[in-house]
């Protein structure tokens, strides 16, 4: 099953896709069992509370044919970015594979849906897209005892962008990335949350295009650090919290590599994730 939140930003509503009983994918409406998909819809066992109506029968139909479709969870408190996790990405950006894993913020004002329009920043040269798998959490992860332990903390997975803007992040961050990474709309999530117990998480494909023309597509097989090192590592320096968004990091083939240009006013970048769905984006000047 898929989670999503469907209508304008900041008005979505709960929705679930699922198969009915010909089989074909349908979206039933969540509204009778939350008001949203946040964090305490998740810590609260909102997942197993689907799943328990959705085998009753008891969620009504909802046409959300044509509809926006907002990113699928609301109101993150952080999300937590790692950086070079693949190694063929470090290699392009000029860098060793790091021995431990790096980390930085984007603030969670920079969510959008999977298909909203998308902004090249004020002054921006280097926009650069990243295809990334986002681990959504679904219970409060602190000095976790093992990597076991953080698979149960783990609500579902989603496709992420982690826009950036090179000159921002490199030459005017000061040594921190951040400065890139965090300009308006620049981190699409969805289209939908699938919860972890669908997913075979070390082994999704990821592709982007832009224009229409491939350039990144890899498997998270080759991640350095796998989700449930990462969520277990993370979890001794800071506190993930339900709802919390961590984005693992990008494969090779984005434009930091020389090897393609830079987005620009009128680009349009799809990104797809096996499983976890396709975005979107045409970008506009900010
Ligand atoms: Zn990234």
């Amino acid at each position: 099953m898929k989670l999503i939140r469907w209508g304008e930003p900041g008005a979505e509503k709960p929705a679930v896709l699922a198969m009915n009983g010909e089989g074909q994918e349908e979206a039933y409406d969540l509204s009778d069992l939350t008001l949203d998909i946040t964090g305490d819809f998740l810590v609260a066992g909102g997942i197993a509370a689907v799943r328990d109506a959705l085998k009753a029968g008891e969620l009504p139909v909802v046409d959300v044919e044509g509809q926006r479709l907002g990113a699928p969870i609301a109101r993150p408190s952080a999300i937590v970015c790692v950086g070079m996790n693949y190694a063929a990405h470090a290699a392009e950006s000029g860098s060793e594979p790091p021995n431990v894993p790096i980390i930085f913020f984007k603030t969670p004002n920079t969510i959008a849906g999977p298909c909203d329009t998308a902004f090249i920043p004020r002054n921006s040269s280097k926009t650069d897209w990243e295809v990334e798998l986002g681990v959504v959490i679904g219970q409060r992860a602190t000095y976790l005892d093992s990597p076991r332990q953080a698979t149960e903390r783990i609500a579902g997975y989603l496709t992420a962008n982690d826009l950036s803007e090179r000159t921002f992040q490199l030459e005017d961050s000061g040594g921190q990335w951040s400065k890139g990474k965090c300009a308006t709309g620049f981190s699409p999530l969805g289209p939908w949350l699938v919860p972890a117990d669908d997913v075979d998480v070390n082994n999704l494909r990821l592709r982007s295009w832009v224009n229409g023309e491939p350039r990144q597509d890899s498997s998270t097989a080759d991640m350095i650090f796998t989700v449930d090192f990462l969520i277990h590592h993370l979890s001794q320096y800071l506190t993930l919290e339900p709802g919390d968004v961590v984005l693992t990091g990008t494969p090779q083939g984005v434009a930091l590599s020389g090897k393609y240009p830079y987005l620009k006013a009128g680009d349009t970048v799809e990104i797809e994730i096996e499983g976890l769905g396709r975005q979107r984006q045409t970008f506009v000047p900010a």
